[in-house]
């Protein structure tokens, strides 16, 4: 997937500002933020949107929400809320077809 962008930042071969990692998720700063925390919460292994996740995918996108998890007590959210929320195909807003959470705190929900 040479042409992911998300696969490269997970590569290490384009720049991110990465703030979480273990062996099967990466989060970073999500570069035009629009929340006062605003990270992208990605798989290691590509998939292209939550259309193509199949049941092989359950616990790799567990991981995700647990990532998600541990981001909120490290960025003192876990109390306050956060929201988590996945753009899925055009009509969704999906810019990028690499599965990611964005994952948005301290700002109140519209
Ligand atoms: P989506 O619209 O759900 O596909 O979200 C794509 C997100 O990726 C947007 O919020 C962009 O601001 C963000 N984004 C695009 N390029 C980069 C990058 N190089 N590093 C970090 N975030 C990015
Ligand atoms: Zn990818």
């Amino acid at each position: 997937m040479d042409d992911c962008l998300f696969c490269r930042i997970v590569a290490g071969q384009s720049p991110s500002d990465i703030v979480y990692e273990d062996d099967a998720v990466v989060a970073f700063k999500d570069i035009y933020p629009k929340a006062p925390v605003h990270l992208l919460i990605v798989p290691r292994r590509h998939i292209a949107s939550l259309v193509e996740a199949t049941e092989e995918d359950v616990t790799l996108l567990g991981r995700c929400v647990v990532a998600a998890r541990r981001l909120a007590e490290r960025t003192g959210y876990a109390e306050r809320g956060f929201r988590l929320s996945v753009n899925t195909g055009p009509e969704g807003g999906q810019v990028v077809y690499h599965v990611h959470f964005h994952f948005t705190a301290g700002r109140k929900p519209r």
